[in-house]
């Protein structure tokens, strides 16, 4: 129900805050450093429409989501969180999200930003993490994966697609720039995309 909205916005807002520095540094080292910035601008403006959030269905708060990201975020990030959240927000219309059908909405809105950034998984990016999770939650939702497992899934999936973007040269976005120098430096868009995954897991897994 969209009523875990505010609560899930604040402990995303409390980790990326945790975490700034380091996500701060990695797109120091590899592009301009205001990635952190934009999504903490975006995450407060978030923050501050949750209570309009609550009252809506999945498919309007995705919209909205989307929307207020795309208005105030900036930088490429905020193009591509927006485009995720209002492709899933146009794909969740009219469903009851459960983990079948989270999961295609989910790789809709994944499938979306591949194509607004015109980017693939290997290409050091956010994508090395959202798809893989877009992945797992599919396979995990066709094989009936218990939702608790298909969540821990996920995380760990986050966790490893985001680690991957170490050792890869980027070919989309700043440090694409760099060619072989972006070596050894995980990508700030995977990271904060890896952050905000394990924190809405986390509360989906606490106990209410
Ligand atoms: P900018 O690069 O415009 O300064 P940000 O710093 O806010 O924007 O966001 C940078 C992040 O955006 C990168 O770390 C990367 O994850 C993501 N990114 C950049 N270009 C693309 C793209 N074409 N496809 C997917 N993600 C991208
Ligand atoms: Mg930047």
């Amino acid at each position: 129900m969209t009523t875990s909205l505010p609560t899930i916005i604040t402990a995303i807002q409390n980790t990326i805050n945790t975490n700034a520095d380091e996500v701060a540094e990695l797109d120091r080292a590899i592009g301009d450093g205001d990635h952190v910035v934009n999504l903490q601008r975006g995450l407060d403006a978030l923050s501050n429409i949750s209570e309009e959030l609550v009252v809506m269905d999945w498919s309007a708060a995705f919209m909205k989501i989307g929307m207020t990201l795309m208005s105030t975020m900036g930088g490429a990030s905020g193009s591509l969180f927006g485009t995720l959240f209002i492709s899933m927000g146009k794909a969740a219309k009219d469903k009851a999200l459960d983990l079948a059908s989270f999961s295609s909405v989910f790789s809709q809105g994944v499938e979306s930003v591949k194509q607004r950034g015109k980017a693939d998984i290997g290409e050091k990016t956010m994508l090395d993490t959202l798809i893989p999770v877009a992945n797992s939650l599919q396979a995990d939702a066709a094989n009936n994966v218990p939702l608790t497992v298909a969540l821990d899934n996920a995380k760990a999936v986050a966790i490893t697609g985001m680690e991957s973007t170490k050792e890869l040269i980027a070919t989309k976005g700043r440090a694409s720039f760099l060619g072989e120098r972006a070596i050894g430096h995980i990508d700030a868009g995977a990271r904060t995309s890896q952050l905000m995954i394990c924190a809405i897991v986390d509360i989906l897994l606490s106990p209410q």
